[in-house]
């Protein structure tokens, strides 16, 4: 047979059993002779989870597009046409249509379909007149050789295909509510006024936020923003709009009270300010100095709402102006730049408070916590058992026509805090050791010395070693071991460890100084003189 026409028809069809599809070859010849038959057939098994017909309809349309593609493939023919059957009108609609958007499951269905097939390929065929019913509900093997599983429906024998088509073409319109279509929501927005104010949150500082709408502004003005930069004169007018917008949301029924003329409401916060509009619809305090001889925003200042973040900003940036001064400087500085803030105190406090400047410069120092004092200083021992002492001066004393250097050496009973002062001739070993003959002397015996490194000091330890070490009498030996005197050099360095004798040295010089003025022997006005004083304090 010679063939005129090859062509392909796909049927698909489903049952609440299962769906199925299948591949019929048609060849006409061009004698006029019609040949069809089963090239591929495939079916599946309902799922258990019931669902609806129209979907199963679906999944077999499915299932015919992917045989038509798999025949394609396989076969190596050459076809003139392909042509999908389907009896469901509902999935012929949802083939052709152009303009609904369906819900994800059903949509990527069709979009399979699409891919591998045109709207133009579908159409409507009998149930009765479909083969691929029998791959949806199953069939014995009579049935299978008697129907038209194998050969094809009897349309298809027909010669002309097309009349069929026309005469059963069916509505392929969508119903209005098909579940399976997806609802369109259709937003509508509409633009308002947008006030700049809400932006103002970003910035930090306030020559930031000025500089920013200022070089803003200009762009917007030249509609560009090629070398657009901000002048002082546009800070200044931007400045100004900062505070207008800001007062726009802040003080919205006030300012809408004055520019109908009307006195704004008494429980209002600017109430007591007697606020008023200015030309520029500024919001100023009203006061009593409109005739003074001093500048407007002096006179009348801006008013800001308190905690406001343009509040903070006007209060850090003039804080910061007059170099991290007090609350009441940093209030004042604001005020005479020309605004005024609603409890202006308690926002300088908080805007301080979070200052990082100041919390470093007025932070209280740590303080070391203190030890246990020493055993020396708690325990009651006999008078002058347990000793400090240090060197203080030097005092210039007039002897005659020559000038000395004299000194004061203090010592302190550890216990009592007494005190026993003498004077040294100058800072040898000599003079220290007489020092302290005269306080065994007159106070009795010394045990034990603390003292800090000065040089007479160690050298008059090393001394008393050696006079030890000299001594051969066992008696006087005996004695002095007896009496022995142990130095106790405080560790280098530490001078803390003397704290309480350094601190008595301190009222004694004040003492001595005292004495020394109401003397009127004070001569030089540089170096205190004392005129052949000889003093002894006890
Ligand atoms: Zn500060």
């Amino acid at each position: 047979m010679d063939v005129q026409t090859t062509q392909i028809h796909v049927f698909s069809d489903a049952s609440l059993k299962g769906y199925g599809a299948c591949c019929y070859l048609r060849q006409v010849g061009k004698d006029g002779t019609v040949h069809t038959m089963l090239l591929f057939g495939k079916s599946r098994v309902a799922p258990l989870k019931p669902v609806t017909i129209p979907r199963l309809k679906r999944r077999a349309a499915v299932i015919a597009v992917r045989i038509s593609k798999l025949v394609n493939r396989e076969l190596k023919l050459s076809f003139d046409e392909m042509y999908f059957w389907c009896d469901s009108q509902i999935v012929l609609g949802y083939m052709a249509n152009e303009s609904k958007i369906f819900h994800m499951y059903v949509a990527n269905m069709i979009h399979e379909i699409y891919q591998n097939s045109s709207p133009s390929q579908w159409h409507y065929v009998k149930s009765k007149d479909n083969p691929a019913d029998m791959a949806s509900r199953g069939a014995s093997v009579d049935e299978l050789i008697n129907l038209s599983w194998l050969s094809g429906p009897d349309f298809l024998k027909e010669h002309d295909v097309k009349a069929y088509m026309e005469a059963n073409n069916v509505n392929r319109k969508i119903e209005e509510h098909d579940p399976k279509v997806k609802p369109v929501k259709v937003l509508k927005t509409s633009a308002a006024a947008l006030n700049i104010a809400h932006k103002f949150l970003k910035y930090s500082t306030f020559n930031g936020l000025v500089k920013s709408l200022a070089i803003l502004q200009k762009a917007a003005r030249k509609k560009t923003w090629k070398s657009v930069s901000a002048t002082a004169e546009d800070m200044q007018e931007t400045e100004v709009l900062a505070i207008k917008r800001t007062q726009e949301i802040n003080f919205q029924e006030e300012i809408q009270t004055l520019k109908e003329n009307k006195s704004v409401r008494k429980d209002s916060t600017i109430a007591t300010l007697n606020p008023y509009l200015d030309k520029q619809s500024i919001l100023r305090v009203g006061g009593r100095l409109h005739r003074a001889d001093i500048t407007t925003d002096e006179k009348c200042p801006m008013i800001v709402l308190m905690y406001s973040h343009l509040a903070k900003l006007l209060v850090r940036h003039h804080h910061h102006r007059i170099h991290h001064l007090g609350r009441r400087s940093t209030l004042a500085a604001t005020r005479e730049a020309g605004y005024w803030i609603i409890s202006g105190a308690s926002t300088v406090k908080s805007t301080i408070s979070d200052c990082i400047a100041c919390s470093k410069l007025r932070k209280l120092l740590q303080e070391q916590l203190m030890g246990d004092l020493p055993a020396e200083r708690v325990q009651r021992t006999s008078l002058f058992s347990h000793v400090g002492m240090d060197v203080f001066g030097p005092y210039h004393v007039r002897e005659r026509r020559s000038t000395l250097k004299h000194y004061g050496l203090i010592f302190m009973f550890l216990y009592s805090s007494a005190v026993h002062i003498k004077m040294l001739d100058d800072l040898s070993t000599d003079s220290f050791i007489n020092a302290l003959r005269c306080l065994t002397a007159i106070r009795g015996h010394v045990t034990t010395l603390y003292s800090g490194n000065a040089t007479n000091f160690v050298g008059a330890k090393n001394l008393f070693d050696r006079e030890l070490e000299r001594v051969s009498d066992p008696k006087m030996q005996k004695y002095l071991l007896d009496y022995r005197i142990t130095f106790k050099n405080n560790t280098p360095e530490s001078s803390h460890q003397e704290g309480a004798w350094e601190r008595l040295i301190r009222s004694a010089k004040a003492v001595l100084n005292g004495m020394a003025i109401n003397y009127k022997e004070r001569i030089d006005s540089q170096t205190l003189k004392l005129h052949s004083m000889k003093w002894q304090a006890y």
